[in-house]
Parts: C-alpha cells; structure tokens; sequence
C-alpha cells in the first residue's frame, strides 16, 4: 500500500491514473472503502487523493515554498469522486492523469488491526502493537489496563502530556511533532488541509484518538488534526471514538468518555 514502492497496488493506481482500473487486493480494497467513507463524513478533511498536494510539500522541504498556482493546480487533480473501485472486480480506478492517491494516513493503522487478528488466533491475549505510534493494547497488563503515554507534541520522543489507561483499543496520535521543517520561522508539517492546500492550521498541536480499532483511529486522527477540536467532535462520536487534544494554546482538553482513562502528567508545557 506504500506510494513509495514501484510495483505496489497503491503505485499502480497511480501510475494507470486517467488512463485505466488496477488490479489490487482486498486488503487494498478495504482500506480504500475506509478511507472513502471517512473521507466523505469528515466533509473532504480526510482525503487519500491528496499526493500531488504532499509532493509539492515536499519540495517544499529544499525551500522551494509552493506558490498559489502549484497548489491550485495540485487540488485541480485532487477529489473522492474521482477514486472508484470494484470488489467484485478486484480493481481501483482514479479516473483523472496526474492524480494520485497516498494510504499515508490510514494505512498504518490497517496493518496494526491485522497484526491483531494475527496475535490473538496464535493464542495470545494480552499484548501492546507498536506501529510507529500506532498502538493498540490488547487485553491487561498484569490484570490492569495497559498504560499509553501520550507524546508531547513539542517535546522529544517518548516525552509525555499524559497517559491512557486502556483494554482492548487503539490509540493513534497525529500531529506536528513527527515530521515536519522551518522556513523563515514558519513551520510546516504533513498533514495537509486539502481545502486550502497548505499544512493543517487548526489551533491543534496534535490529537490523539481511541477507538475499538486502529484503521478508524487513523484516519479519524488525521481528519480530526484537519477539522480542529470543534468541528472533529461529531464525527468522533459518530465513529464511537474518544479523543484527547493538546491545544496550541498549551492546553489539554480529553473527551468526557476518557475522564477516567486519561491521566495528565505533572508540569507538563507544549
Ligand atoms: P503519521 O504518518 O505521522 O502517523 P498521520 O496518520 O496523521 O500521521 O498521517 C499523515 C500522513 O497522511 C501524511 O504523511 C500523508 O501521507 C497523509 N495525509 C496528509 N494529509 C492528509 C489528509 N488531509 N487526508 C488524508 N491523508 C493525509
Ligand atoms: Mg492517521
């Protein structure tokens, strides 16, 4: 599903754009299926086709900052209507050349469900996946819910806000803190707002999102970084998930369904 492997389904697509339908596999199938759907309830905040956007930024790295005619013409390429696909057919199709798709904020979350399923029917009952900030703890730590820190989005690695006390859930945090560069005292990061084009500004350092499984946490965590605090929590509810958000403004603000599993460090600033 990696847009940065030649022979990938995800490349493929990509590569057979405007032009005609790839064969891919129904793990692909799925997690476009997913992406779709989130992609239209988070109103376009979550949106797979936007590549040719995370190209330009990524240039963007070297200081060739994207002009407004780079970006208008990214989006022009951009769009969920245009990514259609068949599981009868076993075929994903993008019906516009130059467009393309990135599973960057989904995927991750899909091969930890799967590491799940893969765990628990060799018999193991409890256990914590750790996909690059992916996690997902299953069952107890020693008859208590496992402890999840949640990173400071400001601080090095493995520098917390807090910790979740959970059993049975994901926990995926999207934010600035992973990867991102400074121009002219200006950050940028990788999460993109396809409604303007340019890097997520929402009044959000990072968000963290539990849910019953990884591949939602995801996509949501991404979509919920796009649409800021207000706007993210509807579509949180309506996916049954809970969320704890660090605020630009230096504070911590966790769903009322975590009173109990979220617990704040002490002296903690982002
Ligand atoms: P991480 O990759 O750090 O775990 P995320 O899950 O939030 O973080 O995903 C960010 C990745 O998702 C980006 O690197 C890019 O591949 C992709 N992406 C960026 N903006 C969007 C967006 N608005 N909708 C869907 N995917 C996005
Ligand atoms: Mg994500």
């Amino acid at each position: 599903m990696s847009a940065f492997i030649n022979n990938s389904d995800v490349s493929r697509i990509n590569f057979l754009a405007g032009k005609k339908a790839a064969v891919v596999s129904k793990d692909t199938l799925k997690v476009l299926a997913a992406a779709k759907e989130i992609g239209i309830e988070s109103g376009g905040a979550f949106d797979i086709t936007v590549r040719p956007l995370m190209k330009l930024w990524r240039q963007g790295q070297s200081g060739d900052i994207p002009d407004n005619a780079g970006i208008t013409a990214a989006k022009s390429l951009m769009g969920l209507q245009k990514l259609m696909f068949s599981d009868e057919m076993n075929r994903a199709f993008l019906s516009i050349k130059g467009g393309a798709i990135d599973l960057g904020g989904i995927a991750k979350g899909f091969a930890a469900d799967e590491a799940v399923k893969i765990i628990t029917s060799a018999g193991i009952k409890n256990a914590v996946i750790n996909f690059g900030g992916n996690i997902v703890a299953v069952g107890f730590n020693k008859r208590k819910p496992w402890c999840v820190g949640v990173q400071n989005p400001t601080a090095p690695r493995g520098e917390n806000i807090g910790s979740l006390f959970v059993t049975d859930k994901s926990v995926v945090t999207s934010g600035v803190n992973e990867r991102f560069f400074i121009i002219d005292g200006q950050l940028y990061h990788h999460i993109i707002d396809p409604r303007t084009g340019y890097p997520a500004k929402s009044g959000l350092l990072s968000v963290t999102v539990v849910a019953e499984n990884s591949m939602t946490a995801d996509a949501l965590s991404t979509a919920a970084f796009v649409l800021g605090e207000d706007k993210s929590l509807p579509l949180l509810r309506k996916y049954n998930c809970e969320a704890v958000f660090a605020r630009e403004s230096g504070e911590i603000y966790c769903t009322d369904g975590l009173r109990d599993n979220f617990q704040a460090a002490d002296k903690i600033s982002f």
